[in-house]
This record gives C-alpha cells, structure tokens and sequence, in this order.
C-alpha cells in the first residue's frame, strides 16, 4: 500500500524530527508522489503550482540524502536554480527550516549580493546552493566554482523561467554539470519550450502531476468588480472595497500591470492614510528583502505589488488580494490570488474590471472553468474626489522635476524613449535596470524604511 505517512516515506530520522516540530500532520500529495522516488536517486518532472507543498517535496529527500558524503571547499554538492531572488531566498529559508538537524552550508548566489561575500561562503564549501541562473552562471564564469560534485540539480518553476528568458542559461547549466546528477524539475505548466527542455535533459523521470491547484484555492472567495475606465474611478473603488472588507481585512496584495501605475497606486494610497508598502521587480535587492519583511511582519497593512511577488512567494497569512488591473495571463490571476487563502485559512479575492478587460476575464473563467460572481463598483459612489486632482497634479510636477534632474529630458522628450510594445499594443518604456524608468516613489527612500 502507497504510503500515507511521513514515517512511512523513509526520509531520516532527522528530516522526520524537523517536520514535527515545524507542525505538519501529513504529507500533501506531492511529496508523497516525489519523496520516494528523489531517495530512489531518480529524475522527477513535477507539474506543480506553488502552495501544494512542492518545495518540501525536494527539500525533505535532498537532506537526507545529503546526511551522507561531505562538504568540499568549491565544490558544491547539490544546485537549486530559481528565477527570482525572493524564491532562492524563500527555498533558502526552507532550508533552514527542515534542516535545522542538520549542519549543512547553504549558500545563496542572487543578484543584488556582492561576489566577495558570495565568494567568501563558497570557499568555506557549500553542500546547497540556491541560486538564480545569471548569478550562478557570473561565478561560474569567473571561475570560482567546480561543478563536478553535484549530486542533485532542482530546476524549480521552470514555466517562470521561460517568461523570463532564462531557458538559454538553464540549457547552458544542464550542459555544464555532470550528467551523472540526478534532476529534479517542477513546472507549473508544460508549453512546448519546456516539454523540449525536459526531453533534453531529464532521464527518464518519474511524472508527477498535481492537476488540482491547491486546495487553499477552494478557500478563496473572488469577487469581479466592474469599473469604468479612469484611475482616479478605479481608485475610489480600491479603498470602497477596502473600507466594505472592515476588520475582515488584516493585510493585503495590491497587484497592478505595470510599474508606473504601483507608483501611482502607491502614492495616492498614502495620501488616504494607508499604511503601505510597494514592491516591484526594478527595486534594489536589499530594498525587495526590507519591503517583502515588513509586510510579513505587519509594519504594512497594504502591498502594492506587480507580478515579481505574486509567484511562488509565500506569504502566510494574507487575507485579501485586490487586483488593481486585470492580469493579461490568466495562469497569473491564478498564482495572484493564491497569496491568500493558503494553507486551508479563508481568503478573498477582488478583482477591478474595466469595459477592456472583458477578454482577459473570460479567459480566466475558462481556465478555472468556474464563473466570478461581479459586483457594481460603479454603484459605488464615484464622485470626483479634489484629493485625488491635488495628488495628481503634485505628482506630475514631481515626477517631472525627478525625470529632469535624473536626465535632463522633459516627459515630452523622455517620450521619444518609448517603444511599442506590439504583444500588449500599448507603448512601454525601454527599461535597462533602473535606466529612465525608476519610478519616483523609488527616490524618497524614507518613506520605505
Ligand atoms: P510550497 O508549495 O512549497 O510553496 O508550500 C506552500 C505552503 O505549504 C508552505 O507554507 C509550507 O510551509 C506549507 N506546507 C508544506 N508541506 C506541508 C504539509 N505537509 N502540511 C502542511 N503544510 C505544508
């Protein structure tokens, strides 16, 4: 009979000493389907959203099996590659969590961290790394690693790291360690580009697919708002909806589409007295960590967010998640509302729709194959708010100011930097790191801090 158990899965005694100390009861289908086949030393091909439990699913079998062998200066035992640095930090925390038994190095390589530290631990000999694949790759290149000694590579969300363009790196890795490793891979979807790369590099791996989305999912009430098209409207229905939630609402994810619109949204959110935080993918490492802990530790009631944090960031607790715009991927509004309602606890989802978003919405009707009962946000008083004008006008002014200072282009010239970005059919600006596009919220640190 299949094992039911924790105790049933062969893991260590002390893997099992950790996870009943960190509370869980049983193991979620995943890691009974992965576990014993990642002991078995075989390749798995996990299908699997975040929050079915997916990272202790390799994280539990990789340390007991990393309970034998030993640690070597440079020579890192086993590589977990992530496309984003908040995910490499997060299965780092796990880490740390499950292998609290256990002495193992862990070493972090992302982005946003010098080499000479990342150096510095990589020297002393790490038996994990967690990295994200163009950090990884820069100490590659600059000859600090040897990569003969991994055991185990984990590719995690790899559908991610295909959005990103990560695939041609992730290939370069697969080719670079030896092929004698054992490849753990998990993917929340398999497009073409993925099914390629798993043929390629996977050797004949156990399937594994968590068709359902987790159960959290089932917790979540979600509500489709209709708004007209403005974003002073929108707004307005924003902090309705806030104030309707009342003391039901502890925290919440505020997603939008695009950066300057989390400017925006930010700003006015603080002019009305909300305790808020912003978060999007442009922002400095260090201020990414600072930004994602106060809102774990509760210092913000209020995340503004884009997509870099709806993925795979586990964030317990959060009771609401509004989407300020429609995501354009459905699979997005997916792993947006899934920052609530986790770990079986209630969780609710408002989602602001405007007469253009119409198509993203059906498409994501289709995909949950389930109608969103709609509230009338335009029955909700709409009136012309003069804080709003004010904001907006002294935000203008400001922002105009910065782009000056920062550049010495006027919007209008600044402009001229624009391209048109034909997938969405709207112009974006081309946006090199910080480049001409930092947002001006970026620029008053305090209010961060
Ligand atoms: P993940 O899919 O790895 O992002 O995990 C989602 C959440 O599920 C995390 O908060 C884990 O701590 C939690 N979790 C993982 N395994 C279990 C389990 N067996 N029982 C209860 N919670 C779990």
């Amino acid at each position: 009979m299949p094992a039911r158990t924790f105790s049933e899965l062969s893991l260590s005694a002390k893997v099992l000493a950790a996870v009943k100390a960190v509370g869980y009861e049983k193991p979620t289908p995943i890691q009974l389907d992965a576990i014993p086949h990642v002991l078995q030393h075989k390749d798995v091909l996990g299908i699997a959203q975040t929050g079915t439990g997916k990272t202790a699913s390799f994280v539990l079998p990789m340390l007991t099996l990393l309970e034998k062998g030993r640690t070597r200066a440079r020579m890192p035992r086993t590589l977990i590659l992530q496309p984003t640095r908040e995910l490499a930090a997060q299965v780092a925390e796990n880490f740390a969590k499950y292998g609290i038994n256990h002495r193992l190095n862990v070493v972090l390589l992302i982005g946003g961290i010098s080499f000479e530290e990342q150096e510095r631990k990589l020297e002393r000999g790490a038996d994990v790394l967690i990295a994200t694949p163009g950090r990884f790759l820069e100490h590659f290149e600059r000859g600090k690693l040897l990569l003969t000694g991994i055991e185990i590579l984990v590719i995690d969300e790899a559908d991610r790291m295909l959005d990103i363009g990560f695939i041609p790196d992730i290939e370069r890795i697969c080719k670079i360690i030896p092929f004698t490793r054992q490849t753990l891979f998990f993917s929340a979807t398999m497009p073409p580009e993925i099914i390629k790369l798993t043929e390629q590099f996977l050797r004949t791996p156990a399937w594994i697919e968590v068709t359902q989305a987790s159960s959290a999912a089932h917790t979540i009430t979600e509500r489709f708002v209709k708004s007209a098209s403005q974003l002073w409207k929108k707004r307005i229905i924003l902090r309705q909806l806030i104030e309707m939630e009342g003391d039901a609402l502890k925290n919440a994810i505020i997603f939008c589409n695009r950066k300057r619109d989390i400017s925006e949204l930010f700003h006015s959110l603080i002019r009305y007295n909300f305790n808020t935080g912003a978060l999007h993918g442009d922002m400095e490492q260090h201020a990414r960590m600072i930004m994602l802990s106060n809102f774990k530790d509760g210092k913000f009631k209020f995340l503004v967010a884009s997509d870099v944090a709806a993925r795979g960031l586990d964030i317990p607790n959060v009771s609401h998640v509004f989407n300020f715009d429609v995501p354009l991927h459905p699979e997005d509004y997916v792993h947006r509302i899934g920052r609530t309602g986790r770990a079986g606890r209630q969780g609710k989802a408002f989602t602001i729709v405007t007469q253009n978003d119409l198509k993203y919405v059906q498409a994501i009707e289709k995909m949950n194959s389930k109608n969103i009962e709609w509230l009338n946000g335009e029955s909700f008083s709409t009136q012309f708010d003069p804080t709003e004008e004010n904001m907006q006008v002294k935000q203008a002014k400001s922002q105009k100011e910065i782009q000056k200072n920062r550049t010495g282009k006027s919007k209008s010239e600044k402009n001229k930097l624009f391209v048109k970005d034909k997938k969405f059919e709207r112009n974006e600006p081309t946006t090199v790191g910080f480049g001409d596009d930092t947002p001006a919220f970026m620029l008053i640190s305090t209010r961060f801090n």
